[in-house]
C-alpha cells in the first residue's frame, strides 16, 4: 500500500486544475443545464480566502458529480473534478483495498447507507438478470449487529432477510446459527444469497470472521455475492493491521462500503462504493437520457466537493502518515482498556478498531451519560455503553473519564 503525502502547495493546484478543466459558468456560455455556481450574494467568490481554499472554492463552482465516473461517459461540463474523483476511486481501490488496476468501480456516495444499499440493488438485479430469479427466491444474510442500513436495503428492495445470531460477549457470528438458517432458507426456496460481513460494526467493532464464513458458503456451494460494510473500519482496519482477507485480493468479495465521513474527517456526504468491474451495469437506470453515460448510482445529482474533500485529506497524509495516525488511535484506545482492566470493568474490544462496548452493569449511567457514550438501544433495557476514540479525545479527557469513573465504583474486596 502507498501513495505520496503531497505538499498543501500541490494539493491546492492539484485541485484547481481541476477547477479549471471544469468549465465555469461565469465565463461560458452554458445554456442547458439547470445547475450554475452558488447563490453569489450569499457563498461570493470574490472572497479573498478562497485563493488558498481549494475545497471552499470547489463548493462555491459547484461542479455536479451526477453518474459514475470510472465508467465510461462523463458529463464534460465538469470532466476536470470527475477525473479527481475517478482518481480517488482508484487510489482506494487498489491501494487501500488490493485490487488490481484499473478491475474496480465505484463513487463517492451520500454515505454508508447509499453505498450498501446500492450494493444491494445490484446483486439482485445481478439475481434476477443472470438466473431470472424471483424476488422471493433471494435472501440478504447479515448478522443481527449489523448497521440497520441493511434493514433498509431489504425492505426498499423488497427481498428476504436472513439475520443471524451473534455469541452475546464475543460478538462473532454464530456459524451453527448461519448453516441452520441457510439449510431453512434452501428448503424454503431461497436459491440465491447476498451476504454482508462487517469490517466492525457500528456498536461493538466486532470483524465478521470472513475466512470462517466463506468457508462455510463454499463447502454448501450455495450462489451468493459478498458485500462487506466497512462503513466504519474501512480506513483504520486496513492499516492497523495488514495482513487480513478483507480485500479484492479475497475473489470472495465483490464490494467495499466506505465512510471517509467517519475516520477520515471529512464533509457529511463522503461514503464510498467500490465494486468489481462488469457489475454497475445491473443498476443503469437507461431512462436517464440526459445525463451522459446515464446513471448508475441511487442518489443523482451530488456535489464534486465531497470527492475534493476526500482525496486532500489522503494526499495531506500519505499512507504512511495515515497509518501513523489510526495506530495512535488504535494505541490511545488499548490505554483506555488497560485502565478499564484495572478497575474491574468488562468491555469487548477489537484490538485493531477504536472502539470499546462497556457491559452496562460495569459503569455508572451518570458517567456514562455525562461523557455522551452511546447506548446500544434507546427502547430496551441498556446492555452496552460504546465509547469511540475519535482524534478530539485527548489524554485529559481520557483522565477525567477514569477519574469519575473511580470515584463512582466501590472498590470490590
Ligand atoms: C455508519 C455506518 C453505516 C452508515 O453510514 P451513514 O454514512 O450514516 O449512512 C453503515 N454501516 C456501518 C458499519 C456504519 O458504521
Amino acid at each position: 500500500m502507498y501513495w505520496p503525502k503531497l505538499t498543501s502547495g500541490k494539493i491546492k493546484k492539484r485541485v484547481i486544475d481541476a477547477l479549471n478543466k471544469n468549465v465555469n459558468y461565469r465565463n461560458t456560455p452554458i445554456l442547458g443545464v439547470p445547475a450554475t455556481y452558488l447563490d453569489s450574494e450569499v457563498f461570493y467568490d470574490d472572497a479573498p480566502f478562497l485563493e488558498n481554499a481549494p475545497f471552499l472554492s470547489t463548493l462555491i463552482a459547484n461542479p455536479n458529480h451526477i453518474g459514475c465516473h470510472t465508467l465510461n461517459g462523463a458529463e464534460k461540463i465538469f470532466i476536470g473534478t470527475q477525473e479527481l474523483e475517478k482518481d480517488l476511486i482508484k487510489l482506494c481501490a487498489e491501494q487501500i483495498f488490493g485490487g488490481e488496476e484499473d478491475a474496480q468501480d465505484g463513487y463517492v456516495a451520500s454515505g454508508g447507507t447509499e453505498a450498501n444499499i446500492e450494493a444491494i440493488w445490484i446483486y439482485r438485479n445481478y439475481f434476477i438478470n443472470q438466473y431470472a430469479a424471483n424476488v422471493n427466491e433471494i435472501g440478504v444474510i447479515y448478522s443481527e449487529d449489523s448497521h440497520y442500513s441493511l434493514s433498509k436495503a431489504v425492505n426498499i428492495l423488497n427481498i428476504n432477510s436472513i439475520v443471524i445470531n451473534t455469541d452475546k460477549n464475543n460478538r462473532e457470528l454464530l456459524l451453527s446459527d448461519m448453516e441452520n438458517k441457510v439449510d431453512a432458507a434452501l428448503a424454503g426456496g431461497i436459491k440465491y444469497f447476498i451476504v454482508n460481513m462487517n469490517l466492525s460494526t457500528t456498536m461493538f467493532g466486532s470483524v465478521d470472521d470472513i475466512d470462517k464464513v466463506t468457508a462455510l458458503l463454499n463447502k454448501k456451494k450455495i450462489n451468493y455475492k459478498l458485500h462487506i460494510d466497512a462503513a466504519f473500519g474501512g480506513f483504520i482496519y486496513p492499516f492497523t493491521n495488514p495482513s487480513n482477507s478483507y480485500s479484492f485480493k479475497n475473489s470472495n468479495i465483490t464490494s467495499f462500503t466506505i465512510d471517509a465521513h467517519k475516520m477520515l474527517q471529512t464533509p457529511y456526504g463522503t461514503g464510498m462504493f467500490l465494486i468489481r468491474k462488469g457489475y454497475m451495469q445491473y443498476v443503469k437506470t437507461s431512462e436517464a437520457q440526459y445525463v451522459p453515460g446515464t446513471d448508475h448510482t441511487l442518489c443523482g445529482s451530488r456535489s464534486g466537493a465531497n470527492a475534493v474533500a476526500v482525496w486532500m485529506v489522503l494526499h495531506n497524509h500519505g499512507s504512511e502518515g495515515w497509518k501513523t495516525k489510526m495506530q495512535s488511535l488504535v494505541d490511545r484506545t488499548t490505554d483506555v482498556c488497560c485502565q478499564l482492566d484495572d478497575l474491574g470493568i468488562h468491555y469487548f474490544r477489537n484490538p485493531y478498531i477504536n472502539i470499546i462496548a462497556i457491559h452496562a452493569a460495569d459503569i455508572p449511567t451518570s458517567v456514562a451519560e455525562k461523557y455522551f457514550l452511546v447506548v446500544d438501544s434507546h427502547e430496551h433495557e441498556p446492555k452496552w455503553w460504546k465509547i469511540v476514540i475519535m482524534p478530539h479525545i485527548t489524554r485529559g479527557v481520557i483522565d477525567a473519564f477514569i477519574n469519575d469513573l473511580k470515584s463512582e465504583i466501590k472498590p470490590k474486596i
